[in-house]
């Protein structure tokens, strides 16, 4: 764990210098790579229970193994883990992060409702102009914050996840819809990826996520010069699309939290031509 950790940071680092439009973004993102692993270190148990004797019922059934809108956890772990996190947004923009704790000391802000609302609401994907504003970093750190637990719960249940032929496309744990995928092995099979919890299933290459399409005539994608590890695939049924990394060539491995990142000119333009 900790080598890749060490790797993924040495590519945070190459990134940073050859994008110094991300540095903000990614020094972010390192800071809660490394926080996220002390955390995940103690992880036991606990957090998320799932039921055991419906495991397989439930994924054959397209159900996700943690339902976040009918259950209440105990989210006391993941809330000292959120507080945590506020010490990368202070460094930052100390008013704000005041004013957000203070709010959650007061019981003004609820933290368990906010990470109930990250789960039913849907996320806003309208773009603002400048790639900074795209990452509010509240919802960021509220998000992060149940990380480590689903992480757990990906790991203990990556067999029968991959046994129970999962085909849908928001993520098997925790329901989420990815944004980023990644082609893997020399037939170049399609993995998404959940942002959320880590988990990556694998999902037919010429299919929408979003609303099932497999018509290839509506199915499309573009890339742009440079940069052919990524692409957009695209779905002019729903307008919806998702990246997509094949680092195959490159022989390397990518780490998807980062290319998320490193990718937001992609969302950019994918805005820009109408999808979201
Ligand atoms: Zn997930
Ligand atoms: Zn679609």
């Amino acid at each position: 764990m900790a080598k890749m950790l060490n790797n993924t940071l040495k590519t945070i680092e190459q990134y940073k210098s050859r994008n110094p439009h991300y540095e903000e973004l990614l020094q972010i993102l390192e800071e809660i790579l490394i926080l996220r692993e002390e955390y995940s270190k103690r992880m036991t148990d606990g957090v998320f229970i799932v039921d055991e004797s419906h495991v397989h019922q439930k994924l054959a059934g397209g159900l996700p193994l943690v339902d976040f809108s009918r259950n209440n956890f105990d989210l006391t772990e993941p809330k000292k883990y959120f507080f945590d996190l506020m010490n990368i947004a202070r460094k930052r923009s100390p008013e704000e992060t005041k004013t957000i704790e203070d709010g959650l000391i007061s019981g003004e802000l609820d933290y368990e409702a906010m990470v109930r609302e990250s789960f039913t609401l849907r996320t806003d994907n309208d773009i603002p102009e400048e790639d900074e504003k795209l990452f509010d970093l509240l919802s960021l750190f509220i998000e992060e914050s149940l990380r480590p637990a689903l992480e757990w719960l990906v790991s203990n249940y990556h067999e029968v996840i991959k046994s129970s032929q999962w085909a849908e496309g928001y993520c098997p744990v925790c329901g989420k819809e990815p944004k980023i995928g990644e082609l893997r092995e020399e037939e170049g099979f399609r993995y998404l990826f959940c942002n959320q919890c880590g988990c990556e299933w694998d999902y037919l290459r010429i299919k929408c996520p979003f609303c099932g399409n497999d018509d290839q005539q509506t199915l499309a994608y573009f890339t742009i010069e440079d940069e052919e590890k990524y692409r957009v695939d695209v779905c002019n049924k729903c307008k919806r699309y998702i990246k997509t990394v094949d680092f195959r060539k490159a022989n390397e491995e990518a780490n998807l939290d980062v290319e998320d990142i490193a990718t937001l000119h992609l969302d950019m333009l994918a805005n820009e031509e109408g999808y979201e």
